[in-house]
């Protein structure tokens, strides 16, 4: 990874295939000069007359004089900008040609392609934002709900940050003050509650963790599993969640004998369903594929939809399934309610809970989203405010400070030395700057930062 941001680099930020239009954009030093060379303004005057203003013109060849393209051009000089660098945007035709050949262009004279994430990692370099804003960046572009929105356009506007940095500012004064007793015994030092501090510290982390079950749920969805075996109604349950008034978020076709995948959005939860095409075992080699990919569906689940036909006595294979997802987050689908009822569904789990639907009227979907939604919060209550921490990484680095302070509240109580309580207290203030980026290795970098796409 690069992490000199001292040359120039370019890409194209938009997504690539036809589109209304596209934009190259480029970072860095020689931004200004590039633009002067590949931009022919209308009105004559120089590309780079005033900062953040469009400017209509064309993207000229320089070396034979041929126009590219009919474009708009924003130049932006630092450091109000993205990247905390003069930068430019050409706003191209939304065509691969016109696109490739202005980065080409802008490449020949004098910038190299842009890494993924590189303009944001320029921005987090050059301090405009911290690391936890800039991984909110790309949570921002994969927001699947509303509430996913909320969450990350939080982040990206400092509220994670803020409380971590709160807390590992009240760590450094702790530490501060143990450091001084340790280094100048004898003298005079103003007394400072230690136990105190950290008491509230840990419980200001394991407030912020409470709330990261919500929020990591949030960020990356809930994997939904419909298992049952055949003809129970699976795919009409799938149409039924369907068929409300959500958006479907990405659609995955996939065949009747694979699995098939769509995004709803439940109460803002983003909740991924996975049809399974049952789960039983089979001859044909198509069908054993299916099967197979059903099994991983299952086993990668959060959540279990297991459907059950309540016109019908449970067979052999139900009782298979039973087997299977027992200990497992389940709902017990009972469908068909439409029909005479004849299961002896209450037998088929008894510890879990049950939901009658049926799929063909919908009568009971709404219930059903009721009950997912009460399972995926293992019954706790949705906190008003948006949560301040979703993502994994943060979690862990989280649980991680939070032992250390747990350890050093132990060593404080049990009259520790000092030095040990020291020693905590620097790894946990250490931890905590892992999420804003104060204290952060390169190989943290690369891997949060190469899964940005070229452009951002
Ligand atoms: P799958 O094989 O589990 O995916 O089951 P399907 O969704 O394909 O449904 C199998 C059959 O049961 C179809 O003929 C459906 O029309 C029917 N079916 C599904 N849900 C219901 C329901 O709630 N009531 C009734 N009466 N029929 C249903």
């Amino acid at each position: 990874m690069v992490l000199s941001p001292d040359d120039t680099v370019a890409a194209i930020s938009t997504p690539i295939g036809e589109g209304g239009i596209g934009i190259v954009r480029v970072s860095g030093p020689l931004a200004t000069a590039i633009l002067t060379r590949v931009f022919r303004p209308a009105d004559k005057q120089p590309a780079s007359l005033e900062s953040h203003r469009f400017r209509y013109g064309h993207v000229v060849d320089p070396e034979t004089g041929s126009q590219v393209d009919e474009v708009l051009s924003v130049w932006m000089a630092a450091p109000r900008t993205y990247t905390r660098q003069d930068m430019v945007e050409i706003q191209c035709h939304g065509g691969i040609v016109p696109l490739q050949r202005t980065l080409e262009l802008v490449l020949r004279c004098g910038a190299r392609m842009a890494q993924p994430g590189e303009f944001t990692l320029r921005a987090f370099l050059n301090g405009r934002i911290d690391l936890a804003q800039a991984e909110a960046v790309l949570d921002i572009v994969r927001a699947k709900t509303d509430i996913s929105l909320r969450v990350a356009v939080q982040q990206l506007r400092g509220g994670t940050s803020g409380r971590v940095r709160a807390v590992r500012t009240q760590l450094v004064q702790a530490l501060a003050h143990l450091e001084a007793e340790l280094d100048f015994p004898e003298d005079e030092i103003p007394p400072c509650d230690i136990a105190h501090a950290l008491s509230d510290a840990i419980r200001r982390i394991e407030e912020l963790l409470t709330q990261a079950d919500q929020g990591l749920i949030y960020r990356q969805g809930v994997r939904t599993a419909i298992v049952g075996r055949p003809n129970v109604g699976k795919s009409s349950l799938l149409n039924a969640l369907l068929r409300t008034d959500r958006a479907i978020v990405t659609p995955i076709p996939g065949t009747t004998r694979d699995t098939l995948e769509e995004t709803i959005n439940l109460r803002g939860i983003p909740l991924c369903l996975v049809d399974t095409a049952g789960i039983a075992n089979s001859r044909d080699l198509i069908e054993r594929l299916g099967v197979e990919r059903s099994q991983q569906a299952l086993q990668q689940a959060d959540l279990i939809l297991w459907v059950v036909d309540g016109s019908e006595p449970l067979k052999g294979e139900d009782h298979e399934i039973a087997a299977v997802v027992r200990n497992r987050a389940v709902i017990v689908v009972v469908n068909k309610t439409d029909l005479p009822p004849v299961a002896d569904d209450a037998v088929a789990l008894p510890s879990a809970r049950h939901v009658h639907v049926s799929a063909l009227t919908g009568s009971g979907i709404s219930l059903l989203e009721e009950a997912i939604v009460e399972t995926i919060f293992a019954g706790e209550v949705e906190t008003p405010d948006v949560p301040a921490v979703s993502n994994p990484r943060h979690r862990d680095v989280l649980r991680r400070a939070l032992g250390r302070l747990v350890s050093a509240q132990a060593g404080w109580h049990a009259d520790a030395q000092p030095d040990l309580i020291a020693v905590d207290l620097t790894a946990a203030a250490s931890d905590l700057g892992e999420i804003t980026g104060e204290s952060v290795g390169e190989d943290v970098l690369e891997a949060i930062f190469s899964s940005f796409c070229i452009g951002k």
